[in-house]
């Protein structure tokens, strides 16, 4: 008889902690995870015996190369670039890149972690990658940003393909950036395929997609709240983050009748008493995204909203709260406020920005709380949608792609309650998202044998 990883919790996230030396973050999701699924797998012999949270937790490969670009006073300079192709069982890698200083080997891993649950619960064909750079574009010129993505690309390219893997945008890398490095991988290998999501109108891109990540999160709460027969209208809503995802959910949340009283940046949050309208919205965006501007400049556009220099808006009472901006935003104290303060729901529009103490937090009050690998997989899903539509050379309209978005989130949080449903009126949407995410890639890789 085989020996089985029949070893208990604290056993196996020490031999977490062991192989990963130095990876806080990938250990962190690692245990989130983990702690699930150890409930779930405990009468399942078949996936102790072939091992597979252990593999899941293994990425299949780890790529790291040297980036080399010239800035604009001809210094040479040099960054690090990754792809960590986590697992591919139920479809190519998938997911962002990122171009941040914070990006180090561990915050990749831990990401692609996530992501291989999360595509597995948009119920679409797509594993589980991520990769990026410890790039800093905030104060590059495009000239530089475009060198930047063109070595970048020169070496991931022989890494990725629309049916190995296809990567997108995170944090610091939109559309522009999506387009330098498309135009540098069809230029390398002389192939126009879906190699790349997240892709302008013009050259394969989808509709909604950069609208499908905050909407997709503000549509997974409003399924939360529905549980409870509530909606959004007249609910106060405190979001943090003023980027690409954080702007969405905002602009959603206040078609869907609720009031957004916060936005912020790594340099503190603003606070408008009044509601963000779809006007300020707007000037956020143009603000953020083409002036590369500050939040704190919001204030002078809108003098009745006040800044908090430093601080995240955790503070502010609110009724729904959706972090947006970056992992570990929301620490334990932070959620004990949030209770405190009364709010009741809780979307994650970021990859893991609530601490593990944050967690135990929302779960010890009942909170409806749903993990990122849940809430925010509405861009992701339609990157999968952008695929298809790639591979069938057509372009799907814009009403039959809010619907498909609506109803995967819809599908997504459906997954949750089948795992998560605990009695009593509460869900466990951690717990969901982990078991429903995790089992579709076990069983695949049970298909497949030790490999
Ligand atoms: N970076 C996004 C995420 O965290 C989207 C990935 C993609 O579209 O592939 O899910």
């Amino acid at each position: 008889m085989a020996v089985s990883d029949h070893v208990d919790l604290p056993t196996f996230m020490e031999g977490v902690r062991k192989r990963n030396p130095h990876q806080p973050e990938f250990v962190q999701a690692v245990q989130e995870v983990a702690e699930d699924i150890y409930e779930f797998i405990e009468d399942k012999e078949e996936y102790h015996a072939q091992q597979i949270l252990r593999r899941i937790a293994e990425p299949d490969r780890v790529v790291s190369f040297r980036v080399c670009w010239e800035d604009d006073n001809g210094n040479i300079r040099v960054q690090r670039g990754y792809r960590v192709q986590n697992n591919n069982a139920i479809g190519p890698y998938k997911g962002g890149i990122r171009f941040h200083p914070s990006v180090n080997e561990s915050v990749l891993k831990f990401l692609a972690f996530e992501q291989t649950f999360k595509n597995a619960l948009t119920g679409l064909p797509m594993g589980g990658g991520k990769g990026g750079s410890n790039f800093n574009p905030k104060g590059k010129s495009v000239r530089e940003i475009m060198r930047f993505c063109q070595s970048f690309m020169t070496e991931l390219y022989r890494h990725i393909g629309a049916d190995v893997d296809v990567p997108a945008g995170d944090i610091g890398v939109g559309g522009r950036e999506i387009g330098f490095m498309f135009g540098q991988y069809k230029r390398i290998t002389n192939q126009f395929t879906g190699v790349l999501t997240g892709k302008g109108l013009e050259y394969g891109g989808s509709l909604i997609r950069p609208e499908a990540t905050g909407y997709g999160a503000v549509y997974f709460l409003a399924n939360m709240l529905a549980t409870k027969g509530e909606d959004l209208v007249g609910k106060t809503a405190v979001i943090s983050g003023s980027g690409n995802v954080a702007t969405h959910a905002a602009e959603k949340i206040v078609q869907l009748g609720g009031k957004v009283l916060t936005l912020s940046d790594s340099g503190g949050f603003v606070h408008d008493p009044d509601g963000f309208t779809q006007d300020k919205i707007d000037w956020v965006k143009t603000h953020k995204t083409h002036r590369r501007g500050r939040i704190q400049d919001y204030v002078e556009a809108f003098p009745k909203a006040t800044f908090h220099e430093g601080k995240t808006p955790w503070g502010v009472p609110c009724d729904v709260a959706l972090p947006c901006a970056t992992q570990n935003e929301l620490l334990g104290e932070d959620a004990r406020t949030l209770v405190a303060n009364g709010c009741k729901a809780l979307a994650e529009g970021a990859n893991m920005p609530t601490d593990l103490e944050g967690v135990h937090v929302f779960k010890a009050a009942r909170l409806l709380y749903a993990p990122g690998k849940a809430s925010n997989a509405g861009g992701v899903a339609v990157s999968g949608l952008e695929m298809s539509q790639n591979s069938e050379r057509r372009a799907w309209k814009e009403e039959e792609l809010q619907q498909m978005l609506k109803d995967i989130m819809f599908g997504i949080h459906q997954s949750c309650l089948t795992y998560g449903d605990q009695g009593g009126g509460y869900v466990d949407y951690v717990k969901g998202a982990n078991i429903a995410g995790f089992k579709k890639v076990a069983d695949a890789m049970l298909a497949f044998g030790v490999v």
